[in-house]
């Protein structure tokens, strides 16, 4: 249920007084479109949305707010599966109107608003054959994703998102509009390069580029489920070896009813490898070599430009449909654990759910430790447990099967997660994330959000 507004007329009269932008009570079009995030169990229902149209107009919403003391949510693309994006009674600062994109070729960067999704990054960056690590899902927003590391099948090339930030400008809890580069508030730099909103509103990313496709080689290789241990086993092998150009990862899904699988496989559990090689075209056969010659059922490799590869799993992961998700970070991934996961995964209760193995590596671990603000760059794999099913009324007993399959190997997990996959998962799990960099990440948010104003999200608790 929504909670009774907090905010009189006189005030938004106030508010909208020179404000560039839009401002939205419940009843108004568009309120509902905005006030909906991408996991369908969370249902909020702010008192006020503003949508601001420049920076200016942020600054002025967070000046607003702080006068008020309301509680202020912020969404970029609002794909947070905990719902940080939205709160009941309180007030969110949409930033959908936030998506100019800037590409310079010739310096080979990217500056993107605060509100910009990730398919329209991608078209811009690879209309001149450039791209920056980003989400594997067109529709995720840039921000959330870049400020909690960003992860994405680049990333054993590139590095992390954060590892190719530039600078940003931010707006912060009083109001003040500032830049943070290496030269301009490194302090604060540092932090939004992997702790997620707690600093600030983010109203402009910059980005350096590199070159990439626009052709790669890309798709599935599809195995039956009853294979999946020994392929798995094959992958973390393949990927002990494999060259920076060597992306993707393994998945244990249902096969998705699209066209290109045939239509007796659909929703039957199988084991896939997605492919995303971005060294010659021509050579991804040969780079894959290995994991061809174990002969899947289905061979939907092909060279194909990027912004493709990057709608791979676009499909399985529409917005609408509930979410419970458990991630952890692995060291290395024993035949034990690959045998644990099987067993835990032989029967999935929902087609939707997709069990990630993501093998890390490659330029993540050139990157300094202390580079940024993630606490477990050096770890090795990264496995995600993404449930996601229709019913509602199936919500417990989804979430237990999510539960059982992350517990099932959690005993060869390393502490601390991926801030973007976590859910509400308590303090003690965020100051693991951080690790040894969290009494850091605590000292800058005393000096920058010292009345914790952002606190719908990951949090870092201020201690002034
Ligand atoms: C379908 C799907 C695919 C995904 N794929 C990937 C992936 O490939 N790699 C990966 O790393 N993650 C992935 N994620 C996770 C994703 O990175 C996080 O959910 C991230 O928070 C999404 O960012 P957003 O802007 O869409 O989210 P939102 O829900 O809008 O925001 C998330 C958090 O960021 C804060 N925030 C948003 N915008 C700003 C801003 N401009 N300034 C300051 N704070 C801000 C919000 O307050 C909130 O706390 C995926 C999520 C989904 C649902």
């Amino acid at each position: 249920m929504a909670q009774a507004p907090t905010i009189d007329n006189a005030a938004l009269d106030e508010l909208a007084r020179g404000f560039r932008g839009k401002l939205l009570r419940p009843g108004d079009d568009g309120y509902d479109a905005a006030r909906t995030v991408f996991n369908a169990m969370i249902d909020r229902h702010p008192a006020l949305i503003v949508q601001p149209a420049d920076t200016a107009a942020v600054a002025a919403a967070v000046k607003f707010a702080a006068e008020r003391d309301l509680l202020v949510s912020v969404k970029g693309g609002g794909h947070s599966a905990p719902g940080h994006a939205v709160s009941d009674g309180g007030m969110m600062i949409d930033l959908s109107l936030l998506n100019e994109i800037k590409v310079d070729p010739a310096a080979r960067t990217a500056i993107a608003g605060g509100g910009t999704k990730w398919g329209e990054l991608d078209a811009a960056t690879q209309a001149h054959g450039l791209a920056v690590t980003g989400g594997r899902v067109p529709s995720t927003g840039i921000a959330g994703l870049t400020l909690g590391s960003g992860s994405g099948w680049l990333e054993r090339k590139l590095g992390f998102t954060v590892d190719n930030m530039l600078g940003a400008e931010v707006v912060l809890a009083s109001g003040d509009v500032v830049r943070a580069s290496e030269n301009e508030n490194p302090d604060l730099f540092w932090g939004l390069r992997g702790g997620g909103g707690n600093y600030g509103i983010v109203t402009k990313f910059e980005y350096r580029l590199h070159k990439i496709g626009p052709l790669v080689f890309g798709g599935m290789l599809i195995f039956p489920r009853p294979r999946a241990a020994e392929v798995i086993r094959a992958y973390r092998d393949f990927m002990e070896g494999a060259p920076d150009d060597v992306g993707g990862c393994a998945a244990l899904v249902c096969a998705p009813p699209e066209e290109f699988v045939p239509a007796p496989m659909h929703g039957m559990p199988v084991l896939g490898v997605i492919v995303c090689y971005t060294g010659k075209p021509e050579d991804g056969p040969a780079a894959f070599k290995p994991i061809l010659d174990l002969q899947p059922v289905m061979n939907m490799t092909q060279p194909m430009p990027y912004v493709e590869v990057q709608k791979l799993i676009e499909g399985m992961n529409q917005p609408g449909f509930q979410n419970y998700w458990k991630a952890d970070m692995y060291p290395a991934l024993p035949d034990e654990a690959i045998e644990a996961l099987a067993n835990a995964t032989v029967e999935p209760i929902s087609p939707l759910t997709a069990i990630l193995v993501m093998p890390l590596g490659g330029a993540i671990h050139r990157v300094s430790d202390d580079a940024t603000a993630m606490g477990w760059r050096g770890a090795r794999w990264h496995i995600h447990v993404l449930g996601m099913w229709a019913d509602h009324s199936e919500n417990e007993k989804q979430i237990a099967w999510v539960r059982d399959v992350a517990n099932a190997i959690q005993p060869w997990a390393q502490k601390g997660a991926y801030l973007n996959f976590l859910m509400d998962e308590g303090e003690q799990r965020v100051k693991e994330s951080f690790g040894a960099h969290y009494k850091r990440m605590e000292e800058l948010k005393n000096k920058y959000d010292p009345t914790n104003f952002f606190r719908l999200n990951q949090n870092i608790k201020p201690t002034v």
